[in-house]
């Protein structure tokens, strides 16, 4: 998707009053009424159709007059508060090109003030759910007020939160810097993602590094869920950076043993068929209770020491509830269960896809965040969380 950060020096306070009233309507509204959006903006001179016909313009709403006029955010709208929010906050200055596009993501260099860059990964959940894919079918039908943005909000909170307690725990995943609706601040990872390694000076220790991680995470209470070639970085030093963790779950998951033992094969997969390692056979048999050196045995799941806890307690303090891990595990279980082969078709066509967007860097205007003032408001702040317009509807 074009992230063309252009049009945001040309958006004037009113277009994003307007914006930010489509936002607040689509709490409880699909397709929020124009008129709706009038009142929310409540803009001091009126016009507010004049600035919806310009954010259609420029694609960040869609108009949808179906069952009545209405408007609706598109990804690029939500972009966009994101990033002026971002901006006002002072974390970020200007965006650069994009480096990465994932089924349901798209990450681009961003930099600050001060020109260090950062890399800023922008949720796309549900940019694949209107396809036939039947566990989330079965999800939405059941969920009566399937939101996009409350899923890819979930899914930035989530990863922000995964990766903050993560990198308190000395584990080397990116910087987690800040997060706002759908998009999450990291730090930039140095190196590039073990796929695209095609020789490492030391397959071994690498391997034992990844391996001991997926153990140590499990220890802490976590399992990653996606932990392959495509979500491990490698730079020049050989030094290996996780990334990636919106699916991640707890070790007291029903399916927690499936998955770990998942994320263990794909690495054993991985480095036997690229780095020619040789392991023995994965059958009832292998022990993994001899201790270091049966570095080629794969780790048990019942042989860990699990400190549960982690998660609900660590990640509740950074405002990712039990409830919202439930919600987003219902959405991405599907996803979870897929065949791994499917992945790697697809994020080789992506990464294609991001070479060829590049997006100049500039500086984007740096006007005050818009408070909406109006008879919603209150009612709004008190729905602060899309979780609870999630239940509303
Ligand atoms: P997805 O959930 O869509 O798979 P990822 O978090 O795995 O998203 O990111 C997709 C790609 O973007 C990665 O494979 C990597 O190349 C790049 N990327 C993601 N985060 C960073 C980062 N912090 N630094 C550098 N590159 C990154
Ligand atoms: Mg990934």
């Amino acid at each position: 998707m074009k992230l063309d950060v252009d049009v945001l020096r040309y958006l004037s306070k009113d277009d994003f009053r307007v914006l930010t009233a489509v936002e607040m309507g689509m709490r409880n509204h699909e397709i929020v009424p124009a008129e709706l959006i009038d009142r929310i903006a409540a803009l001091k001179h009126g016009g507010t159709y004049k600035v919806l016909k310009n954010l259609l313009k420029h694609k960040l709403l869609h108009h949808d007059s179906s069952k009545y006029d209405g408007f609706r955010l598109t990804y690029l709208g939500y972009d966009f508060l994101a990033i002026k929010t971002l901006v006002n906050r002072g974390v970020i200055s200007s965006v650069g090109r994009q480096i990465g596009v994932g089924k349901e993501s798209d990450i681009f260099e961003v930099a600050k003030e001060d020109g260090t860059v950062l890399a800023m990964k922008l949720h796309r959940l549900g940019r694949v759910s209107f396809r036939a894919v039947k566990s989330k079918r079965d999800y939405l039908r059941h969920r009566s007020s399937y939101n996009w943005l409350y899923l890819s909000r979930l899914a930035a909170l989530k990863e922000f939160a995964f990766m903050k307690a993560l990198e308190e725990h000395g584990f080397p995943v990116p910087n987690a810097v800040d997060c706002n609706r759908h998009c999450v601040v990291m730090s930039l990872v140095q190196g590039y993602p073990l796929v695209q390694v095609k020789e490492l000076q030391n397959p071994d220790t690498v391997f034992e590094t990844i391996i001991s991680l997926v153990v140590r995470m499990a220890e802490h209470g976590l399992i990653h869920c996606d932990f392959n070639e495509f979500n491990i970085m490698i730079d020049d030093n050989e030094s290996v950076t996780m990334i990636d963790f919106p699916q991640m779950v707890s070790v007291s998951h029903r399916n927690a043993q499936m998955y770990f033992d998942r994320d263990v094969e794909c690495i054993f997969k991985f480095f036997s068929k690229r780095f020619n390692l040789s392991f023995e056979e994965n059958t009832e048999e292998s022990d993994a209770s001899d201790g270091d050196s049966d570095a080629g045995v794969r780790p048990r799941f019942s042989e860990i020491s699990k400190v549960t806890g982690f998660l609900d307690k660590e990640l509740a303090a950074s405002g990712f509830t039990r409830k919202d891990q439930d919600d987003i595990e219902k959405f991405t279980e599907g996803d979870l269960e897929k065949d791994l082969s499917s992945d790697e078709e697809e994020t080789e066509t992506a990464s294609n896809d991001a070479n060829a967007k590049h997006l100049d860097s500039l500086c984007l205007v740096d006007q005050q965040e818009q408070t909406v003032t109006c008879d919603e408001k209150g009612e709004a702040e008190k729905n602060q969380q899309f979780a609870e317009a999630g239940q509303s509807n």
